[in-house]
């Protein structure tokens, strides 16, 4: 009786022990499954504003509007070794794609979209160009989970946008993405978005100057077969909501004039 005590114990001790393991694998896991790389820095590390003298000196260059698109993990494999250990990241899968895939997709068709309409655009890789300055810079992302029912798109900015223009940037590219997709928004922004490493230029080399004005947008979910009809089938459409919102940004600023 005693022995079987004790080995009752023992065996609730252990399959508690496995529980809490495995509870840890599945949260460790859905964070893997997430379209931004596993990266959050934290807000304390972020630098205050006003903080940075030189920062509060920028002037704009004088130069025609510049937007950059980067294509979320391409190219992974040739990013700098301080920012090695994102090497591996491929974000998510779907659809038989790898999230670059669906980025890189989205992202030419943006780039063409706004240099049909006269708008200086590039696409960036994984690696960032040092101190990257750009009037916006998009990073193009496509999201993942486990529960193939998830559904939406969310954009974010940088914990502190030192730019102060970024809301207004998500504004509009939510109404047009939401107009032109039909996705609805998903209010799950979380660290690894605003502490991306594009973003943390106080911590890496290759990331944007602190006075671009950044966002980081998850278009949809690459493992639910809804968002998939338009961000794998139809990015075409994912893409003229995106420039269209970047063209009214740029209305906004004064930087492109409306025909
Ligand atoms: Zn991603």
């Amino acid at each position: 009786m005693i022995t079987f005590i004790f080995m009752k114990k023992e065996f609730v001790t252990l399959f508690l022990i496995l529980s809490v393991s495995f509870a840890f694998r599945l949260l460790t896991y859905r964070e893997n499954q997430s379209g931004a790389p596993p990266y959050g820095l934290s807000e304390e590390d972020v630098p205050k504003f006003g903080s940075i003298e030189w920062s509060r000196e920028w002037v704009r260059p004088n130069v025609p509007a510049k937007v950059a698109i980067q294509a979320g993990h391409y190219m992974n494999d040739e990013l700098p070794s301080e920012l090695e250990r994102l090497r591996d990241n491929d974000g998510s899968a779907g659809g038989g794609k790898h999230e670059w895939e669906v980025n890189l997709a989205i992202s030419e068709e943006i780039k063409s979209i706004l240099n049909e309409n006269g708008i200086e655009a590039e696409i960036l890789p994984a690696t960032i160009p040092p101190r990257y300055w750009a009037d916006v810079f998009i990073a193009i992302h496509a999201d993942g989970s486990e529960n193939t029912s998830k559904r939406g798109f969310k954009i974010a900015k940088p914990w502190r946008d030192f730019s102060g223009k970024a809301d207004r940037l998500i504004s509009f590219l939510r109404d047009e993405y939401q107009e032109e997709t039909g996705f609805s928004w998903d209010d799950n922004i979380t660290q690894n978005m605003r502490g991306y490493y594009a973003f943390s230029w106080w911590k890496f080399e290759h990331a944007i100057h602190p006075m671009t004005t950044a966002v980081i947008f998850e278009t949809g979910f690459l493992t639910n077969y809804y968002d998939r009809q338009i961000i794998v089938n139809q990015p075409d459409i994912a893409a003229q909501a995106i420039a269209k919102g970047v063209m009214r940004y740029l209305e906004s600023e004064g930087l492109v004039i409306s025909d």
